[in-house]
C-alpha cells in the first residue's frame, strides 16, 4: 500500500507529526527501530520531569510519551515498530523505503524526525548472546505473560530496569537485578518500591557467561571487585543497560547532511523533493533541540507534504477546535 506519508521516527516530534498528517486527511505510517513509541522520552529519561511543555507546568516523560503515543496514533496510522528503515530511493508514486524486515514501504512523502539516529539497546558482548535471544534473553519486556512462573535476572541499574523488576515481580516466580555497582540511577522512590516486592539484589556483578542447549539456563555471574565467578540458575535474563543510537543508513540517502543532522530551508524541506526533516535530526540556523519547537516544525513540515500531494489543499487548514472530526471529543475535558 502506498501511504501519503512515512514518519521515519516515531519519538515525540515523530507522533506529532503523524497526529497532524492524520488531522489533515492523511494516510499514515510510522517506523521506528525500538519496539514502543516515545523516542527519547521513552528510551532515554522516563522518570524525569519535564517543565517546558506548553499547557503543562511539570509532567512525567513517560506519561508525555504516552499521551503523544495516543494522539499520534488516533487516526489510526500504520504503525511499524523494531525496524529500521534502512534504504531510501525513488519510487513510481514517490518513494520506495526498505525496512530492516526486508519490506519494501511505498510512500508518497517522507517525514524523517530520526533524533540522533535509531536507537537500539545496548549489548551484553558476552559469548552466545545471539543464540539465546529470543530464547531466554530478551532486551525489554513485550509481554508479562511471557514471565509468568519463571526465574528472572534483570540486568541494569537505571529506571527502566527497575521498572521490569517491579512489573514482574507479581507474575514471575522470582525477580533478581544484576549490577555492576551498588548505586541505582533508578529514582530512590522505585528501588524503595523494588525492595518492598521482595526483589533479589545482585550488587558488584556482571554477567561473564550464558549456559544452556536449547535455551538459557543459567548465567555466570562475575564479581566486579573480586573477579569470582559463581552460576546462577535462571529461565530469563532482561537487559536493560541502555541504548545506542547512529544516523546510519540516513547518511547514504543522497541527504545534505552537517555534523550527523539533516539541512532544511525554512519549510523542514530537504534537498530530496517531497522528503522532510523535523525535530532534532534537522538543522538550520537558530535550530533549537526541544520538543515544544520540533512539533512546530512537525505541523508545517506536514502542511508542506500536504499540499504536494493534494495541491487544492489548504496551506493553513484551520483550528482543531473548529474541525468536525473533533465535535464532541473532548467532552470530558469540559468543566
Ligand atoms: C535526558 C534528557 C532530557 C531532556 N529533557 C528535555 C526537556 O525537558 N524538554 C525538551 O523539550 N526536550 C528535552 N530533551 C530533548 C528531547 O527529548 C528531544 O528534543 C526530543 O526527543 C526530540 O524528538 P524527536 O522526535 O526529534 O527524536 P527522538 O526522540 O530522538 O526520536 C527519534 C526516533 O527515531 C527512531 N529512528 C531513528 N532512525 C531510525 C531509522 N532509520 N529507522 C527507524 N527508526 C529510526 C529512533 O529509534 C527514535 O525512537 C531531553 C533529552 C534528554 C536526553
Amino acid at each position: 500500500m502506498t501511504v501519503d506519508l512515512t514518519v521515519i521516527g516515531g519519538g515525540p516530534v515523530g507522533l506529532f507529526a503523524a497526529f497532524y498528517a492524520g488531522m489533515r486527511g492523511m494516510s499514515v505510517r510510522i517506523i521506528d527501530s525500538l519496539e514502543e513509541l516515545g523516542g527519547q522520552l521513552t528510551a532515554l529519561y522516563p522518570e524525569k520531569a519535564v517543565y517546558d511543555m506548553p499547557g503543562f507546568p511539570i509532567v512525567q516523560a513517560k506519561d508525555l510519551a504516552a499521551g503523544l503515543a495516543a494522539q499520534g496514533t488516533q487516526f489510526d496510522p500504520e504503525v511499524i515498530l523494531g525496524v529500521v528503515a534502512t534504504e531510501l530511493r525513488p519510487g513510481s508514486e514517490g518513494y520506495v523505503l526498505t525496512g530492516s524486515d526486508g519490506m519494501s514501504y511505498l510512500t508518497k512523502t517522507v517525514l524523517i524526525s530520526a533524533g540522533a539516529g535509531a536507537f537500539s539497546p545496548t549489548r551484553l558482548g558476552v559469548e552466545r548472546e545471539d543464540e539465546f535471544l529470543g530464547r531466554g534473553l530478551s532486551y525489554g519486556v513485550k509481554s508479562l505473560s511471557d514471565f509468568e512462573n519463571k526465574s528472572v535476572l534483570v540486568v541494569g541499574g537505571g529506571d527502566s530496569a527497575f521498572d521490569w523488576a517491579l512489573n514482574l515481580a507479581p507474575v514471575a516466580k522470582s525477580v533478581s537485578i544484576v549490577h555492576r555497582r551498588d548505586g541505582f540511577r533508578a529514582h530512590e522512590e522505585t528501588v524503595k518500591a523494588v525492595k518492598a516486592q521482595g526483589v533479589g539484589l545482585l550488587v558488584w556483578k556482571v554477567i561473564a557467561a550464558l549456559d544452556g542447549s536449547a535455551g538459557l539456563r543459567s548465567v555466570t555471574l562475575e564479581d566486579t571487585k573480586s573477579k569470582e565467578r559463581e552460576r546462577v540458575a535462571c529461565d530469563a535474563l532482561v537487559v536493560n543497560i541502555g541504548f545506542k543510537s547512529s544516523l546510519g543508513p540516513i547518511k547514504y540517502w543522497g541527504l545534505d547532511i552537517e555534523k550527523n543532522q539533516i539541512v532544511v530551508d525554512h519549510l523542514y524541506q530537504t534537498n530530496l523533493p517531497g522528503v522532510f526533516a523535523v525535530g532534532d535530526v534537522c538543522t538550520y540556523e537558530g535550530k533549537l533541540k526541544l520538543i515544544a519547537t520540533g512539533v512546530g516544525e512537525a505541523a508545517t513540515a506536514v502542511c508542506v507534504a500536504k499540499g504536494l500531494i493534494d495541491p487544492g489543499a489548504k496551506f493553513f487548514p484551520g483550528h482543531s477546535s473548529d474541525m468536525v472530526q473533533f465535535a464532541g471529543q473532548p467532552a470530558e475535558l469540559e468543566t
